[in-house]
């Protein structure tokens, strides 16, 4: 069994066939998919469609891209979906100095809030980063002994880099980066990390591995990147799923709530929506 730590099951290139998407990660063993929020409305439909399958769980958040337009009122509508039973995450939040899309000192201020949310709300955190490890390390440092998880997702920094996340509390999240010819260094790092720290992520529709590389992206391909991950520990790639499955439970504090894709959940999922008619 595999799990895709973060995909964007809402995202317009998916929604349209999401149900064949879902069907075709179930095929491949992809037992556990977070659906990873990146704006207001979007946040809402992550945990709607959270809902709809056994196996995805939800994350919400606002991406750094998207913060210069929040408000504080914004953020008081997005709590109660937070609470969310489906919800096990805060994300994808932090800082992108890549693009600059919202001033820097903006998305500052919004990790912070968000940081603080999932500090309050008990829920685990999914952060984005790019081009601002140190800002991100700095305030990261401020919340994480409090912070109840997090996950750095699609990680791609260097081993020095990754230490000070780990010593923080953090898993990293490989995505189909790993595979890319160019990512040797990136492969050499993955090879010299701790396992048991280590998730496996599409970032779908974006990011697609090798050999679907620049094509669309969904969780059945999160296989391809598992499996260069186990060849760099040289292990099998059941080994590899089997690990990084567990791992993802742990991350989003799932274990002991059932496995998902098991008949538990599903009951516990059938029993809350009858309550809520
Ligand atoms: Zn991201
Ligand atoms: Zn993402």
């Amino acid at each position: 069994m595999l799990a895709d730590s973060h995909a964007h099951l809402d995202e317009p290139e998916l929604r349209p066939d999401q149900e064949e998407v879902v069907n075709r990660a179930r095929e491949a063993g992809v037992g556990l998919i977070i659906n990873i929020g990146i704006g207001l409305q979007n946040s809402h439909q992550v945990v709607e469609t959270a809902h709809r399958y056994h196996e995805v769980f939800a994350a919400v958040g606002v991406h750094p891209h998207a913060v210069a337009a929040l408000t504080a009122r914004d953020l008081e509508a997005l709590a109660p979906v937070a609470l969310d039973e489906r919800v096990v995450a805060i994300g994808e939040i932090g800082l992108d100095f890549y693009r600059r899309r919202s001033p820097e000192e903006e998305q500052r201020y919004w990790f912070r809030q968000f940081l603080e949310w999932a500090v309050s709300l008990k829920k685990a955190v999914v952060v984005h980063t790019r081009e601002a490890t140190a800002d991100t390390l700095q305030i990261l440092r401020d919340y994480s002994s409090r912070l109840v998880g997090g996950v750095m997702h699609c990680f791609s920094g260097s081993l020095e880099e990754a230490y000070h996340f780990l010593d923080l509390g953090f898993y990293l999240s490989f995505s189909g980066v790993l595979t890319y010819p160019p990512a040797e260094p990136l492969r050499q790092v993955a090879r010299q990390l701790p396992l048991d720290r280590v998730l496996m992520e599409t970032d779908c529709p974006y990011l697609a591995p090798q050999p679907w590389r620049g094509k669309r992206n969904e969780p059945a391909y999160v296989t391809a990147t598992a499996q260069t991950l186990a060849k760099l520990h040289g292990l099998s790639l059941e080994e590899v799923a089997h690990r990084t499955y567990g791992n993802t439970l742990s991350a989003f504090n799932l274990v002991g709530k059932g496995q998902p894709g098991k008949d538990n959940i599903r009951d516990n999922l059938l029993v809350s929506s009858l309550k809520s008619i």
